[in-house]
C-alpha cells in the first residue's frame, strides 16, 4: 500500500525548517518531495499533518528493560509503550539487566524468544561480556556467535554493581577488545575507576555517611576521567572501536577529545540526566536522580552540552533503567537506592525545549545527535535515521509550540517516578510512525491510542562501525 503524508514541514538545514511530502510503501519512503509533487500522487491514503514539523524516529541507543528476569522493574511491552510516546522508533537494550545476559546465542535467542511478542517499535540488542561470561572456556566463540546475530556493541563494564554481568579488570578488557576489533563491532563502555570507587564506598559507609551527596563524593570525576583515559589508550593499543556509554564528566569530553583528534576510534554518548542536572538537585532529588556516573557541577553540565553542539559528543542516549517504584527507590539508605531514571520517553522533548528552543543546538543537530549518529553507531544507516528514499518510514510529529508539565502518572513506563516532575516542556509528541504504521498518536482531546505489541521488528547491524 502507497501512503501519502502531506501538509508537514522537515528540518532543512540549521533551524529552518520547510514544506514536504512524503510517499511511504512498504514501510519505506519512497520520494520526500515538495508540496504538489506528481510523485506522491498515486498513494492510495493521505495524511494529513496539519503544518507540524516532522522529525526523523528517535533512536534510542542505550535502555534497559529488563526482560525477561528483572520484570518488577520494567517489560519489554511497557518500555516499547513509553518508547512509542516519546517519539522513539527504534530502541537498543542492554545486555546485562536481562537474564540469562546476552553473553551467547543460546542466551540472545531466549530473550528474543520473550521479547519479540512485546515490542511496539523496533529493536536492537547488545550484546555483552562480562567476568562471568569469560569463565566459559568458549567465550571467544559466544562472542563471535553474537556479533554474527547482528548485536548493535557489545557493553563491557570497569565498574558494575550486577552479580549477573561483573566488571572486568585491564587484561580481559584488553583481550576482548583484541576480539571485538578482529569481529569489527565496536564496545560500549561503563567507564569508571573500579578500585577508587571501591575505596571510597567502603571509607563513606564506614564513616556512617548516608546523604545523596555522600554517594556522589564515592564517585568523582577523576574516577570517570582516569577510566576513560585507561579505555582511550587501550582502543589505541587494540585498534578496537571504543564507545563510552553515559558520559558525565567536563573532562572526561576533554581526555575523549584529545585521544579523538590524534586519530582514536572513540566516540561518547551523555544522558538527559547529565544535561539538565548537577550535584545541588541530587541534594534535593536524592535517590529520584540517583545513577551510576552520578549528575556532576553546573560546569561539567555546560561542558557537555558545549561537545554536544560542537560535535565531540557523538549522541544522547537516556540509559533508561526504571527501579521499582516506590521499594526499591526508597530503602532508606542512598547506599541502597536502585540507581536509575526512567527516561525513553522525556528525552526528544527535553531536547527540544531546553537544546533546540533555547538555541543550545540546531533543529539539524537535534536530529543527528537522536537518530543519524546513532543508526551509524549500530550499523543501520542504510535503514533507519533519515528521512530520505529507501530508508524506513520512521517518523515523530510533533506539536512544536505546545507547553506541557512532566506529571509522573502520565509517563507510560511500568515505574513512573521522574527527577523531571513538575517541569515544563516547550514541543510534545502528538503521534509517532514505525515503517509508515502508527504506534502512538494522542488526539486533540488527549486521548492516547498505540499500536500493537509484537508489531515492533529486530533490526540488525549491516555495516562495519566506523
Ligand atoms: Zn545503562
Amino acid at each position: 500500500m502507497r501512503r501519502r503524508f502531506i501538509n508537514l514541514r522537515i528540518p532543512a538545514g540549521g533551524s529552518e525548517t520547510g514544506p514536504a511530502e512524503l510517499l511511504v510503501e512498504d514501510g519505506r519512503f519512497v520520494a520526500v518531495e515538495a508540496p504538489g509533487s506528481a510523485a506522491t500522487e498515486s498513494a492510495e491514503e493521505t495524511i494529513d499533518l496539519g503544518g507540524r514539523l516532522v522529525l526523523p524516529g528517535v533512536i534510542d541507543g542505550h535502555v534497559h528493560f529488563d526482560d525477561p528476569g528483572f520484570t518488577h522493574r520494567e517489560n519489554f511491552e511497557t518500555g516499547t509503550r513509553a518508547a512509542a510516546a516519546g517519539g522513539v522508533t527504534c530502541i537498543v537494550d542492554m545486555p546485562c539487566t536481562s537474564l540469562p545476559p546476552v553473553t551467547s546465542r543460546a542466551n540472545l535467542q531466549a530473550k528474543l524468544a520473550v521479547i519479540e511478542p512485546k515490542a511496539r517499535v523496533d529493536f536492537l540488542l547488545w550484546g555483552g561480556a562480562s567476568e562471568n561470561a569469560l569463565e566459559d572456556p568458549d567465550w571467544r566463540r559466544n562472542l563471535e556467535d553474537i556479533a554474527a546475530e547482528g548485536v548493535g556493541s557489545i557493553k563491557v563494564y570497569m565498574l558494575s554493581g550486577m552479580d549477573t554481568f561483573r566488571d572486568l579488570g585491564r587484561d580481559q578488557l584488553t583481550e576482548i577488545l583484541r576480539e571485538t576489533a578482529r569481529l569489527g563491532v565496536p564496545v560500549g563502555v561503563h567507564a569508571e575507576d573500579r578500585d577508587m570507587v571501591h575505596a571510597l564506598t567502603t571509607r563513606l559507609q564506614a564513616e556512617g555517611r548516608e546523604d545523596p551527596l555522600d554517594y556522589a563524593a564515592s564517585r568523582p570525576p577523576e574516577a570517570e576521567i582516569s577510566a576513560v583515559r585507561t579505555m582511550c589508550e587501550l582502543a589505541v593499543e587494540t585498534g578496537a572501536r571504543v564507545h563510552i556509554v553515559h558520559l558525565a564528566t567536563g573532562r572526561a569530553l576533554d581526555v575523549l577529545t584529545e585521544f579523538r583528534e590524534d586519530g582514536a576510534a572513540v566516540s561518547a554518548e551523555t544522558c538527559p540526566q547529565y544535561l539538565a542536572f548537577t550535584d545541588e538537585d541530587l541534594c534535593s532529588l536524592g535517590a529520584l536522580l540517583k545513577t551510576a556516573p552520578v549528575v556532576k557541577s553546573a560546569a561539567d553540565r555546560d561542558r557537555l552540552w558545549e561537545g554536544l553542539a560542537a560535535g565531540e559528543l557523538a549522541y544522547v542516549a537516556t540509559d533508561h533503567a526504571a527501579g521499582q517504584w516506590p521499594e526499591e527507590k526508597h530503602t532508606g539508605s542512598i547506599w541502597t537506592d536502585y540507581g536509575g531514571v526512567p527516561l525513553v520517553e522525556l528525552s526528544l522533548p527535553y531536547l527540544l525545549s531546553e537544546g533546540v528552543a533555547k538555541g543550545r543546538i540546531t533543529l539539524e543537530r537535534l536530529t543527528e545527535i537522536t537518530a543519524s549518529a546513532p543508526a551509524r553507531f549500530f550499523g543501520v544507516e542504510r535503514r533507519k535515521g533519515r528521512i530520505a528514499p529507501g530508508l524506513d518510514a520512521d517518523l515523530v510529529v510533533l506539536d512544536e509550540d505546545e507547553t506541557w508539565t512532566v506529571r509522573p502518572d502520565d509517563l507510560h513506563n511500568l515505574n513512573r517516578y521522574s527527577p523531571f516532575d513538575g517541569r515544563s516542556f516547550r514541543g510534545r509528541v502528538r503521534a509517532t510512525y514505525v515503517r509508515g504504521e502508527p504506534v502512538y498518536v494522542r488526539a486533540d482531546d488527549g486521548t492516547e491510542t498505540f499500536g500493537a505489541a509484537g508489531y515492533g521488528r529486530r533490526v540488525r547491524r549491516e555495516t562495519p562501525v566506523s
